[in-house]
């Protein structure tokens, strides 16, 4: 089970991603949530990428695939892997391709997330996360049993810098100009699959599965 999850910001693959991940007993990877790895502990990574992170612009596709390479690398992915938030461009969607070619192994399907724009500025500034395991909430959709603090450890919740608004405009534009066509690229290659980005977690989880069973 090799799958790519798509959608614009704010459409619910990570909490997708997480779900399929313990659905299916392989790895969620996520490249998003790698880089926020890099940049909390300092690497040199970690400064590289800051700036662009911030601002909601695009890591290189040459940092990405590197990243992404040596994730692949690892012995958990025997068994299949979730992507989120990779392959966010043609050229790291081609270099997947012969990464995929040279392991031997090809995708099994490519899930695109639908989400309207307006619902996705709701969900984007609505979003707090914990920054020490990682649980997504939203204010109202999805909200803490205590606001403001983590169900699981207690820990403050924060919004990340790239969902105040003034960078989600940023990455939404990203999405539209460079991650959207790959939209068409998955699709020509008969391995693209619309899913409905609005519902609960648990209804999008179903009609996922629907799809993957098919
Ligand atoms: P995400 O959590 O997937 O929204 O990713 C957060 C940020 O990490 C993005 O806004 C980019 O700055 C960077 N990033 C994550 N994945 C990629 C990717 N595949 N290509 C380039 N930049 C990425
Ligand atoms: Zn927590």
């Amino acid at each position: 089970m090799i799958l790519i999850l798509l959608g614009p910001p704010g459409a619910g693959k990570g909490t997708q991603a997480k779900l399929l991940s313990a659905e299916y007993h392989v790895p969620h990877i996520s490249t998003g949530d790698m880089f926020r790895d890099h940049k909390a502990r300092g690497t040199e990574l970690g400064k590289q990428i800051q700036a662009i992170m911030d601002a909601g612009a695009l890591v290189t596709d040459d940092v990405t695939n590197a990243l992404v390479k040596d994730r692949l690398s690892r012995p958990d992915v025997a068994d299949g892997f979730i992507l989120d938030g990779y392959p966010r461009t043609i050229a790291q969607a081609e270099y997947l391709d012969g990464l995929l070619q040279s392991m031997g192994r090809s995708l099994t399907r490519v899930v695109s997330y639908d989400v309207a724009e307006e619902a996705i500025v709701e969900r984007i500034s609505g979003r707090r996360s914990c920054p020490k395991c990682g649980a997504v909430y939203h204010v109202s959709g999805n909200p803490p049993r205590r606001m403001g603090y983590c169900d699981r450890d207690g820990a403050g919740l924060v919004q990340r810098d790239d969902d105040k608004p003034e960078n989600v405009k940023k990455r939404m534009a990203e999405y539209g100009n460079k991650t959207e066509p790959l939209k068409r690229f998955y699709r020509e290659r008969g391995l693209l699959a619309n899913v409905d980005g609005i519902g609960t977690p648990e209804g999008i989880l179903a009609a996922t599965k629907r799809i993957l069973s098919k």
